[in-house]
């Protein structure tokens, strides 16, 4: 199996190391399922202060991200076949799991992360995708890059153990979301409070089992 290749090119390089260094995450680099790489996007700068914003045209209040050092960024990256370029937009179609599952089949994903205002609108022509995570606005587009990294890793055959599993959980069909999980203790005493597993979990019944977690979805 190919190893999946995540490029960020981002202003902020180390902001997602300590995520990125943990965890399933971590165990799926070790095992070679993927490969993150940060690309910073001051190492493109041709200003002789590295600068890599400036006030937009037109007027208006903030910083915009420069299209000189993103281009070089991406044209230095980009080689793969079967490769995305993302721009995390809060103006972007809004990422959800059969989206995540599409992006299985890309052996390169290349995420442009925005800061300030945003990017020079010419990053248009060399992005395939702007994606949104959600209607709100962030600081930056790194922490979208690294949700979108996480939901579409463990969809990797081999990244999850045989104990985790994508199969029967929330939105893995449409509109299905999970039944609720308990584990030990049966009775869990919350001050005066005793909060117990439902009797049925306890039955043995698998079919019964079955049929509650359905019901309880
Ligand atoms: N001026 C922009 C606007 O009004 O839409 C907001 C810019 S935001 C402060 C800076 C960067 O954060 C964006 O360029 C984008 O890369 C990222 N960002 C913010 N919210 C996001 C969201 N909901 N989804 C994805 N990226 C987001």
């Amino acid at each position: 199996m190919k190893t999946k290749e995540y490029h960020i090119i981002s202003a902020f390089p180390k902001i997602l190391e300590s995520y990125f260094n943990d965890s399933i995450l971590k165990r799926a680099q070790d095992k070679k399922l993927i490969k993150i790489i940060n690309h910073d996007i001051r190492k493109f700068s041709k200003d002789k202060h590295k600068n890599i914003d400036d006030t937009p045209y037109g007027g208006g209040v903030g910083m915009v991200l420069m299209i000189e050092p993103i281009y070089l960024a991406w044209k230095s990256i980009k080689k793969k076949k079967k490769s995305i370029t993302i721009l995390l937009s809060p103006a972007g179609k809004v990422f959800n799991q059969p989206q995540a599952k599409k992006f299985t089949d890309y052996d390169q994903i290349i995420f442009i992360c925005g800061r300030y205002e945003g990017v020079d609108a010419r990053v248009d022509n060399i992005i395939d995708l702007k994606l949104s995570i959600g209607d709100y606005v962030l600081t930056g587009g790194e922490l979208g890059a690294a949700i979108v990294i996480d939901a579409v890793t463990r969809l990797i055959p081999g990244v999850l153990g045989k104990y985790e599993s994508t199969e029967d959980e929330s939105h893995s069909k449409k509109g299905v979301l999970e039944y609720p999980h308990y584990t030990k203790p049966e009775t869990f005493k919350a001050g005066l409070k005793k909060w117990k597993v439902p009797k049925v979990l306890l039955s043995g019944n698998h079919a019964k089992i079955k049929e509650w977690r359905e019901r309880n979805r």
